[in-house]
């Protein structure tokens, strides 16, 4: 019901934009009309009769006018019915215009068949009918145009005809079974291109409705899902803390004597609890930063502190690994930041990089101070790449491409490190080469002015 109410106040405002745009042609074509009357009265050949065409569309348009100004809500038929009268004031006009060009040699007959043109396209499927009131009212205009001037009810103005009346009549016959005849293969073709018209943009609209729907559906579903991860790895962090420390407390002996493999156990069984402690983590920062609702701490901070932080951090990792890290970033970088995310990154950028590096190899970790444009930083390897065919993946969710058993991880690292750039108005790509290495890159606003 609210989605049909939805489709009619679409149809109306359509049908009011169009009446609207007539309404400014008219007033277009007066001008026209008024110009060409100025330029006549300079040849002498001013008629008073053109000046009265153009003063009665002037007239019926200013009306039209008013109307669409003074009312603000109109009803569909409302709409259409109004915008129908016009129509058919038009094609008065058009008929007044043929009976002052030269009645049956008027070059303007034409103008029927555009007028019902542009009724039939121009409205939508509820009014495709009116190509046939278009073509019924020009049919009787012009008939009646004809029988007047016949019946010398109104002046002839055009040529004048040598035909004697018999000759006429049977013209003026001819001619009206021709044109009416014209209109309606004309109206019925018309018609037939516009239902066709209508039938597709509605299959489209419901296609459209239909993808819309399903797009709220799953949004709907991976909003719950979303809880259901934020949810469940919350619940499952403090039984998970739990079992850490009691493990911990046997481990240390606190609760009797234990042999070395018991403690060997234990020490296994603790680490596969931090890394899923680390996991669970990982899983509740993403529902928050897809969610958006990680909150940023933003203060002015030197940005080439905090990578230098994370290098002091993970230094004897890279030395265990025999790997050589290089640093090229200035003094003091100053941005608006969170510092404890920003950390974050680099040190997830760096431990990827030490993680997939094989022995011997070079890591350098790299910010570039741009000015307006804000500081590029970077963390490249000399390790084991990846392939063309993957990178395009890297920053997706769970994704691993490396199933080395001693680089476990969960494939979240980077969701989480381009989300957190992301969030600071900032963003996070990667180049790389399989088999030669790789450079993780990301730039950053440097905040204030542009917050
Ligand atoms: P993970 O915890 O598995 O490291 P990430 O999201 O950090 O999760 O990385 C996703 C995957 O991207 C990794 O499993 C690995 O295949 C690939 N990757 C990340 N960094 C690098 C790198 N510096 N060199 C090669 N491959 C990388």
């Amino acid at each position: 019901m609210a989605d049909q109410d939805f489709d009619q106040q679409a149809l109306i405002a359509d049908i009011k934009e169009k009446f609207y745009w007539a309404i400014m042609v008219r007033y277009a074509l007066v001008v026209l009309g008024l110009v060409l009357v100025v330029f006549g009265s300079f040849l002498g050949s001013l008629q008073n009769i053109n000046l009265l065409l153009v003063l009665f569309v002037l007239v019926y348009n200013f009306v039209a006018h008013l109307i669409y100004v003074a009312k603000v809500k109109f009803s569909l038929w409302g709409i259409i019915v109004l915008r129908s009268v016009f129509q058919i004031l038009d094609v008065l006009a058009i008929t007044f215009l043929i009976y002052i060009t030269g009645w049956l040699e008027s070059p303007y007959w034409f103008l029927y068949l555009v007028m019902i043109i542009i009724s039939g396209f121009g409205m939508y499927s509820y009014s495709s009918i009116s190509v046939f009131v278009i073509a019924f009212f020009s049919a009787v205009f012009y008939m009646g145009l004809l029988g007047c001037a016949y019946l010398r009810i109104i002046p002839m103005y055009g040529p004048n005809f040598t035909l004697t009346s018999q000759q006429l009549l049977i013209s003026i016959y001819n001619k009206a079974i021709f044109t009416t005849v014209s209109f309606f293969l004309f109206a019925t073709t018309i018609y037939y291109f516009s239902k066709l018209l209508n039938q597709n943009r509605e299959q489209l609209a419901e296609k459209n409705k239909n993808l819309l729907a399903a797009l709220e559906e799953l949004k709907d579903t991976d909003r719950l899902k979303d809880e259901f991860v934020s949810n469940a790895s919350h619940e499952l962090r403090t039984p998970l803390s739990v079992i850490r420390e009691n493990i911990a407390l046997i481990k240390d002996g606190l609760l009797g004597q234990t042999t070395s493999e018991q403690r060997d156990l234990l020490q296994t069984t603790q680490s596969n609890i931090d890394r899923l402690a680390n996991i669970l983590n990982s899983l509740l920062d993403i529902s928050k930063i897809e969610s958006r609702s990680l909150e940023l701490r933003r203060q002015p901070v030197n940005i080439s502190e905090i990578a230098h932080r994370a290098v002091e951090f993970l230094l004897p990792k890279a030395y265990s690994k025999n790997l050589e890290v290089e640093t090229h970033f200035g003094e003091k970088i100053m941005i608006l930041a969170d510092a404890d995310q920003i950390l974050r990154v680099f040190i997830n950028l760096l431990t990827n990089a030490i993680k997939y590096s094989n022995e011997n190899g070079h890591i350098m970790v790299g910010i570039e101070d741009l000015g307006e444009k804000g500081v590029e930083c970077f963390v490249s390897d000399t390790g084991i790449g990846i392939s063309q065919n993957d990178l395009p993946k890297i920053f997706e969710r769970f994704v691993r491409f490396d199933k080395q058993k001693e680089n476990k991880g969960a494939g979240l690292g980077l969701s989480i490190s381009r989300g957190i750039i992301e969030m600071h108005g900032g963003k996070m790509w990667a180049v790389s080469k399989l088999g030669e290495g790789s450079r993780f890159i990301f730039r950053l606003p440097k905040g204030a002015e542009n917050e």
